[in-house]
């Protein structure tokens, strides 16, 4: 066994014993590290500096309670968190999330992903995470508010423009940023760049709702015309149909292609004369509904009740999971891959399980991270930090034509590394190592710190 597969050894079974039962966070740990020990073979000196093992700590976690009173007047507590994971390339930088499921482990996981997909972007952020385990399902307007200004009551504490700066991800999205910014604002001052993802009336960035879903499309765009091939008639399965899949569903079908599911907690749309976005947009965006109301208006449309996108049996050449962690299991991946799939790009973090990974690399379909493939949002939020520092407002011509090479940029690069290693197909392999590569770099730069 070689030094540097010693040495990450080492730290996966010190990180399986101190943080026993943190399934999520040992899972990314798991996908990460043993790609990383290609890359340290040739850098000694990180393996000396224990780069790797200062990395795997975060810099600091942040938990705190939330109370909150609901519209009966009963006195709620939710718990809240901030993971300021890693700051060697900038302020931290990564979403909130709201969902009953919200822990220590799936935060620690998301922000761990985030520092990698945040060194792909080239732009200057560190990464985190945060969010509460408050459930935004059939709440009122008025209980949104009063949560999200007590959770920013504790959070104003410890972000801000340089040092950590949150945006959206589930349950999370402009109307509650909206609410968090006013709350920032109260307590400290107006600091447009201290969250991203801002409605467009204050300082928000065109083209940040989109950037996910589009980025996702991008990244996949650049994929197939490397080999010849392009979004026209190729038949897509999304699942989820939040603020990322209603916009990778939206440039997939203006590129040419045939979506022809979407899914909510509840169950999935099967719509076999292609999902029919403005009804999405008028169900989910506008009247906050669930999809059964859109089977019920798109007679072409079948609602599976309690079933997974991914158990549907019938062609899909493009999947793009796009609700959350580990919708994909061994199980079903082996169903997709009899499906004819040949492409997974992952527009949610961690949506394939280790076991759903390896059926697409042992079927030889490309499989595109999600650390890589939904990079766009976080992205777009580096570019709303740069507006707001400048004070301007960019064209959405200009902020789309970024994301887009900021797309082909990162496909590139996971291309190429992977290559190096050569693993040219092994896009995963290659993400991890530029990823880390960068944030080792800028680590051992800074000293012991
Ligand atoms: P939204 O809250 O807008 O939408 C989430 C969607 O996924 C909803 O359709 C939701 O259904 C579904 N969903 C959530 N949890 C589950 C579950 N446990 N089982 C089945 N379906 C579920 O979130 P986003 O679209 O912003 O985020 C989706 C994914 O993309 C997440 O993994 C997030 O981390 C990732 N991501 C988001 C970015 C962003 O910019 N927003 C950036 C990069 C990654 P329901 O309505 O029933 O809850």
């Amino acid at each position: 066994m070689t030094n540097a597969k010693k040495y990450v050894q080492t730290i996966q079974e010190k990180l399986h014993q101190q943080d026993r039962g943190e399934v999520e966070f040992l899972q990314a740990i798991d996908e990460v590290l043993p790609t990383v020990t290609h890359f340290l073979e040739n850098h000694p000196e990180y393996i000396e500096q224990n780069i790797l093992g200062i990395l795997v700590e975060p810099e600091r976690i942040i938990q705190f309670r939330v109370p909150w009173q609901d519209d009966q007047g009963n006195w709620c507590v939710n718990r809240g968190y901030r993971i300021q994971y890693n700051s060697a390339l900038g302020p931290y930088k990564g979403g909130l999330r709201f969902h009953p499921s919200v822990n220590l482990s799936i935060l620690k996981f998301l922000a761990f992903e985030q520092i990698f997909k945040n060194s792909l972007t080239g732009l200057p952020i560190g990464g985190g995470k945060g969010g509460s385990d408050f459930d935004p399902k059939g709440k009122s307007d008025g209980e949104i508010m009063r949560f999200c200004q007590s959770f920013m009551l504790e959070l104003s504490k410890h972000i801000g423009p340089s040092l950590d700066v949150p945006a959206g991800d589930i349950g999370v999205g402009g109307r509650e940023i909206g609410y968090l910014f006013g709350a920032y604002k109260r307590i400290k001052q107006y600091d447009a760049g201290v969250l991203t993802g801002k409605p467009l009336n204050f300082w928000g960035s065109k083209v940040r709702t989109e950037a996910t879903g589009y980025g996702l499309v991008y990244f996949v765009k650049h994929l197939l015309a490397q080999e010849q091939d392009s979004f026209t008639d190729k038949t897509v399965f999304v699942s989820g149909s939040g603020n990322v899949a209603i916009y990778a569903i939206e440039k997939a079908q203006a590129l040419g292609a045939k979506v022809v599911t979407c899914s909510d907690s509840s169950g999935f749309i099967y719509d076999p004369t292609g999902i029919d976005l403005d009804l999405l947009k008028e169900v989910k965006e506008k009247n906050r509904q669930r999809l059964t109301e859109y089977a019920a208006q798109k007679t072409s449309a079948v609602y599976h009740e309690g079933k997974s996108v991914w158990s549907l049996e019938e062609v899909c050449e493009i999947a793009l999971p796009c609700a959350t962690q580990n919708e994909i299991t061994g199980e079903l991946a082996e169903i997709l891959v009899k499906n004819g799939v040949q492409i997974v790009a992952e527009g949610a973090n961690m949506p394939a399980t280790v076991e759903a990974v390896s059926a697409f690399h042992d079927a030889g379909v490309w499989y595109c991270p999600g650390k890589a493939a939904n990079a766009g949002g976080v992205a777009v939020s580096a570019l709303e930090m740069s507006q707001n520092s400048q004070r301007l407002t960019w064209e959405s011509e200009q902020v789309d034509q970024q994301l887009d090479e900021i797309m082909q940029t990162i496909y590139e690069t996971c291309r190429q590394t992977a290559a190096e290693y050569d693993e040219e197909k092994n896009l995963l392999l290659g993400a991890n190592i530029a990823g880390f590569a960068k944030v080792a770099e800028a680590m051992s730069a800074q000293g012991l710190v």
